[in-house]
C-alpha cells in the first residue's frame, strides 16, 4: 500500500536526497540512475509518480518521456530541469509531463507537487475503494458497512477515504492533518480526535473497531491495531 515513487536521476548527490527525504515520508521509492535502467523500470513497474531527470546518459528525458506516453497516459510524470531552460519545460509539458520543477528546489515543494499529482491520478482512476468490510463510492460519496449505509459529515468522509487509502499504514497525526485539513498540524488542536470518535460511532454500529490509536504513533486502518 501507499505511494510507489521511481526517481530517474543521474546524480548521485540528488538521486540520494531525493529517495531519503521520500522514504522518510512514507513512500516507498526506487531509483534508476540512467535513461535506459528508467526504461526498463518504467515498463515492469507500477508507479504513482515518476520523478524524471532531463540530462540522463543512455536515453534522455524527453525520449523517455515519449516513449512511456505511448503505453501509458495517466501516471503522473514530473519532470526535473535546470532552472533556465524554457524550452525544456515546454517541450515536457507539450510531451505529456504532467509538471516541472526546476533544479535546485525546496523539498517541500517537490513534496506539495508529489501530493497534488497523487491526488489528482487517484481522483481519475478510482471511482469504488474498497477495503476490509467498507467499500466506498467515490463518484457519489455513498459509503457502506456490511452493507449498511453510513451518514458522514464531509470531514469524517474525507478522513475514512485517506485512512482506507492507506489501510495498514501507521499513519501520524501530522500526516493526517496535511492530506485532510491541507494544514500543518499545530500540536494542540484536538479536532482529529473529536473526527475520529465520530466516525468510530459511525463505522463501530456496524461492526467491530477498524480504526485504532496506536499510542504516540498515530492511527491505523486495519482488522487489528500492529
Ligand atoms: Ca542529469
Amino acid at each position: 500500500m501507499g505511494i510507489h515513487i521511481l526517481v530517474i536521476e543521474d546524480e548521485d548527490e540528488i538521486a540520494d536526497f531525493l529517495v531519503r527525504g521520500l522514504r522518510e515520508e512514507g513512500f516507498t521509492v526506487e531509483r534508476a540512475s540512467n535513461g535506459d535502467d528508467g526504461w526498463f523500470r518504467l515498463k515492469t513497474g507500477e508507479w504513482d509518480v515518476v520523478l524524471l531527470d532531463w540530462w540522463l546518459p543512455g536515453i534522455d528525458g524527453l525520449t523517455l518521456l515519449k516513449r512511456f506516453r505511448q503505453v501509458d497516459r495517466t501516471t503522473p510524470v514530473l519532470f526535473l530541469t535546470a532552472r533556465d531552460a524554457v524550452s525544456d519545460r515546454v517541450q515536457g509539458l507539450d510531451h505529456g509531463a504532467d509538471d516541472y520543477l526546476c533544479k535546485p528546489f525546496a523539498f517541500n515543494e517537490l513534496l506539495a507537487r508529489i501530493r497534488v499529482m497523487s491526488r489528482r491520478r487517484d481522483q481519475i482512476l478510482a471511482t469504488e475503494l474498497n477495503s476490509l468490510d467498507i467499500s466506498i463510492d467515490l463518484t457519489t460519496q455513498r459509503v457502506e458497512r456490511n452493507g449498511h449505509q453510513l451518514d458522514l459529515t464531509g470531514k469524517e468522509y474525507s478522513l475514512l477515504v485517506f485512512l482506507m487509502r492507506h489501510a495498514g499504514d501507521v499513519l501520524t497525526r501530522t500526516r493526517i492533518y496535511e492530506h485532510v485539513w491541507d494544514e500543518r498540524y499545530d500540536g494542540i488542536s484536538n479536532s482529529l480526535e473529536v473526527h475520529i470518535m465520530e466516525l468510530r460511532k459511525k463505522l463501530e454500529g456496524h461492526g467491530p473497531r477498524i480504526i485504532h490509536t496506536l499510542r504516540n504513533r498515530g492511527y491505523v486502518f486495519a482488522n487489528r491495531p500492529g
